[in-house]
C-alpha cells in the first residue's frame, strides 16, 4: 500500500509498504480523510528525534476494513473517527486520569510518533473498541476528521483554563488549536475572548470562532491589559508553543489566575517564565499542560457537538488535495505557504 513517510529528519516521501495486520484487539481502517499538523512538520524537523521510515500523520477518519477477534463494538464497514492518540487503558498512567501519558510521557501519541501513522491507505488502530467512534451519518468525513486533534486539542485548552461562567481569556495564536481554544472559550461560557495573532484571515475566524477581540501580538500584553481595565485576565492560552507566548500567557494573566498550554514547544532546551509577573513564583498562577485527549468517549462526545451544529470546523480547510499531492500539501503547511491553515487530504 503506499504510504507518505519521514524517510528521516528533513526528508519525507511516499513509500510502499505492506498492509498492517490486526492484532485481537484492533483494527484496520481503510482511511479516507485525513488532515495535516504543523506537529508533522515538527516531527519531521527532528522534535522527538531521529525517525526512520515512519509514516506520519495522526489526523484521520475512514472505513472498518478488519477487526481482530476480541473487537466487540466495530464491524467491516462502519465509518468511523480515531483518536490521534491511542492510548492503552489499561497502564497506571490511564487508571491514574492520564490515558494520554499511557505507559510512558507522551505515550498515548502513538501514531507517528510511537508506530506508523495516518497518511497511508490504511492504518493499525490499537484497542480499537477503547480508541474509534462510529460517526454519525449526518456529519461527513471532511467535518470529523476535526475531531481527531484539533476540537480535542483546542476544547481541551479551554477545560484546562478553568475559565468562570462571564470571565476574560486571552488565546494566543489562532491557528488551527486555538481558533478551537477560542471556540471552546465560548462554549464553556467566557464573557470576554481576545485572541492574539497577527494575519488577517486569521483573525477574521477567530472571530468567526467567538473571539470578541483580536490584537496583534507585537502590543499584545499591552492591548490585553487595556481591555481588562488593568486586571489581566482570568485565563490565558497558550496555542503556540513559542517561548514569547508563554511568557506574555504568563504576565496577562491575574493573581490566582491559570494558563493553559496547549503549544507544542518543539526547539531550544528551556521554557522560561517571567519571574517578576510570575509573583516571582507565589502568585497563585497556575500553569497546566495537556496532550490531545483521545478515547472513544471524548471522540464521541466531539462528534455531537458536530451533529448538534455547535460548531462548524470546516471553515479552517484552507486547501483540498489528493492523497497523491502529498508531497505539495506537506510542504504548503511545512513553509505555511498560501495562506493555509488546515489542509484537507482525501484518500
Ligand atoms: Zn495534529
Amino acid at each position: 500500500m503506499k504510504t507518505f513517510v519521514m524517510k528521516q529528519i528533513g526528508q519525507v516521501g511516499f513509500m510502499d509498504k505492506p498492509k498492517p495486520e490486526p492484532g485481537p484487539n484492533d483494527a484496520i481502517v481503510r482511511t479516507t480523510a485525513a488532515l495535516i499538523c504543523t506537529s508533522d512538520s515538527h516531527t519531521v524537523k527532528g522534535a522527538i528525534g531521529e525517525r526512520k521510515d515512519l509514516t506520519l500523520g495522526h489526523e484521520a477518519v475512514g472505513v472498518v476494513d478488519r477487526v481482530g477477534a476480541e473487537v466487540k463494538l466495530f464491524k467491516p464497514g462502519d465509518r468511523v473517527l480515531v483518536g490521534a492518540i491511542t492510548p492503552v487503558w489499561g497502564d497506571l498512567a490511564s487508571q491514574a486520569g492520564h490515558p494520554s501519558q499511557s505507559e510512558q510521557p507522551l505515550g498515548g501519541w502513538r501514531f507517528a510518533n510511537l508506530k506508523d501513522g495516518v497518511f497511508a491507505e490504511y492504518f493499525h488502530v490499537n484497542e480499537a473498541d477503547a480508541n474509534m467512534a462510529l460517526i454519525p451519518a449526518s456529519v461527513p468525513d471532511e467535518s470529523a476528521v476535526y475531531c481527531a486533534d484539533m476540537l480535542s486539542t483546542g476544547f481541551m485548552g479551554a477545560e484546562n483554563a478553568a475559565i468562570p461562567i462571564g470571565g476574560t481569556v486571552a488565546v494566543f495564536a489562532e491557528g488551527p488549536v486555538g481558533l478551537m481554544a477560542t471556540a471552546g472559550a465560548r462554549l464553556l461560557g467566557a464573557g470576554l475572548v481576545i485572541g492574539v495573532d497577527a494575519v488577517p484571515a486569521r483573525k477574521e475566524l477567530a472571530r468567526f470562532y467567538g473571539a470578541d477581540e483580536v490584537v496583534d501580538p507585537d502590543d499584545a500584553v499591552a492591548r490585553i491589559m487595556a481591555l481588562t481595565g488593568g486586571r489581566g485576565v482570568d485565563s490565558a492560552i497558550e496555542a503556540l508553543g513559542a517561548e514569547i507566548t508563554l511568557a506574555n500567557s504568563v504576565r496577562v494573566t491575574k493573581a490566582g489566575g491559570t494558563i493553559s498550554n496547549i503549544g507544542y514547544h518543539g526547539h531550544g532546551e528551556y521554557v522560561s517564565i517571567p519571574r517578576v509577573e510570575w509573583g516571582v513564583g507565589m502568585a497563585e498562577k497556575t500553569i497546566r499542560t495537556g496532550l490531545c485527549p483521545g478515547g472513544r468517549l471524548r471522540m464521541e462526545r466531539l462528534l455531537v457537538m458536530l451533529e448538534r451544529k455547535r460548531i462548524d470546523p470546516t471553515r479552517m480547510t484552507t486547501h483540498r488535495f489528493a492523497f497523491a499531492e502529498m508531497d505539495k500539501a506537506f510542504e504548503i503547511m511545512d513553509k505555511k505557504l498560501d495562506g493555509v491553515i488546515k489542509p484537507l487530504i482525501a484518500f
